[in-house]
């Protein structure tokens, strides 16, 4: 082979690449595996607390909290998923994870696998940690101090403790740099005091990451000044005072945290003083990689439902998928998910292959795919009828799912200006 041919060679490699949409060989295997554990490990666990999962009423004890028998089911999964090797494949090689192996792009062909097989199956969505750059070995935890690693790693990596991550706070959601915790340093150690608010896990976790002003005047500035640490709940100091329930639910896994006088060493800094923004937020891409996979993997999940209907339910003597209506509402939730299934996957491939994080990709393809499930299973909802409303299918709980999706990570405005303020930048390929 000549240069030119090698160069041409390389060239058609580079392409093949760019454009080939089938998944590895590893995450092929991984997602049989998994579907493997779910039959040997979950599947009896389902059976034996089937009385808990399957009413919400059952689901949630009188305060809004997991009642205690799905927190224990919830517990196990994890427990066998981590020593299955699952729980803790995404995580970063340096604190144990395969992270490596398994990059956003299995990231998100094992999430939307899962969730198509499965829907939003409690017990399935505990294989791995929620939020993945909120709990488990998340990217986050790279930045303790190598004493507070030794301590916590191991309950971590074996889906005993849970971690939460506590940013957002009554008067400060989308607008990060408003929050009102401080952190005021006493001798070795840091005191805090504050409230966070919107906590997924708060109710049940052992630790949270506590965003606090250290540094006023760098705030103001919008230079730093704000510090990410790790902080136990100890039921005095730092406690979970109450769950959310949203849309209708009995319950919830988001809570408020209360911080009093909350002492902790400077040790359980994490990453660098003043700059939690930085490392801290580490890993938040990830997370929104996981929430768009969700969504395409739940938006089809809700398709096959309604196309089974389809060709079941009769009506003025045909079955309904015969009406040009119902048909319309199928081909538009399958371009839907097309579209969505292209921009996630080209947007991992980028963040896998480009040494630029593609910013604006990740959001675009946050925004879209949350706003995207929500109008496709809507639609499954309204080909199912009378039956699309009743929580027999749980169509109406992967709606209502699909719908709080829209605002955690960055609601769909923010995404839309961090697009748009890239574009307005010069960023304006994609
Ligand atoms: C289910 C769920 C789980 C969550 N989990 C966590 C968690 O684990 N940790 C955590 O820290 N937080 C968490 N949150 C909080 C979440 O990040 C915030 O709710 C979110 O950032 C929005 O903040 P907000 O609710 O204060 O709304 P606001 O920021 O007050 O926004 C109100 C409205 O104004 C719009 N808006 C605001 N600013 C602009 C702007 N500049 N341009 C255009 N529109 C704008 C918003 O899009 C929204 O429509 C969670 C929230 C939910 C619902």
């Amino acid at each position: 082979m000549d240069k030119q041919d090698e160069c041409l060679s390389t060239f058609i490699k580079g392409v093949m690449l760019m454009v080939d949409f089938t998944a590895p060989q590893e995450v092929v295997d991984a997602i049989s595996s998994i579907e493997r554990f779910i039959e040997q490990e979950i599947e009896p666990l389902k059976k034996k607390y089937h009385y808990w999962l399957e009413n919400e009423r059952n689901f949630y004890d009188e305060n809004g909290l997991y009642a205690k028998e799905i927190q224990e089911a919830m517990r196990e999964v994890r427990m066998r998923s981590a020593k299955a090797g699952f729980y803790n494949m995404f995580g970063p090689p340096e604190l144990g994870g395969m992270g490596d192996v398994f990059g956003p792009v299995a990231i998100a062909f094992i999430y939307e696998a899962l969730m198509k097989k499965y829907g939003l199956d409690p017990l399935v969505m505990e294989i791995f940690p929620g939020g993945l750059f909120t709990g488990g070995l998340t990217p986050v935890l790279l930045g303790l101090h190598p004493e507070v690693k030794e301590e916590i790693l191991p309950g971590v990596a074996s889906g005993e403790t849970l971690l939460c991550f506590g940013l957002s706070e009554p008067d400060a959601g989308s607008d990060v740099w408003n929050i009102k915790t401080t952190a005021v340093k006493d001798g070795d150690y840091w005191v805090i005091n504050g409230t966070k608010q919107w906590i997924s896990y708060a109710p049940y976790a052992q630790y949270a990451m506590i965003f606090a002003v250290t540094d006023p005047e760098l705030v103001k500035q919008r230079k730093g000044g704000i510090t990410c640490f790790l902080v136990p709940f100890d039921g005095k100091t730092c406690v979970t005072t109450s769950v959310i329930p949203i849309l209708g639910h009995l319950g919830g896994r988001i809570g408020i945290i209360s911080l009093e006088n909350a002492r902790v060493h400077e040790k359980y800094i994490i990453g660098d003083l003043h700059q939690g923004f930085g490392k801290a937020l580490h890993g938040v891409d990830l997370g929104r990689i996981v929430m768009a996979a969700t969504c395409i993997g739940v938006a089809q999940w809700a398709l096959n439902k309604a196309i089974d209907y389809a060709n079941e339910r009769k009506t003025f003597g045909v079955t309904i998928g015969n009406h040009q209506a119902i048909q319309m509402m199928l081909a538009d939730c399958a371009i839907e998910i097309y579209a969505a299934r292209n921009m996630l996957l080209h947007c991992a491939w980028k963040m896998e292959n480009q040494e630029k994080i593609p910013v604006k990709e990740i959001s675009m393809v946050k925004a879209y795919s949350t706003e995207m499930a929500q109008r496709v299973i809507d639609r499954c909802m309204q080909i199912h009828g009378g039956m699309g409303l009743t929580n027999e299918l749980k169509l109406e709980k992967a709606w209502r799912w699909a719908r709080s999706q829209r605002v955690p990570d960055g609601t769909t405005e923010i995404q839309k200006r961090t697009i748009a303020r890239r574009l307005l930048g010069g960023d304006r390929n994609f």
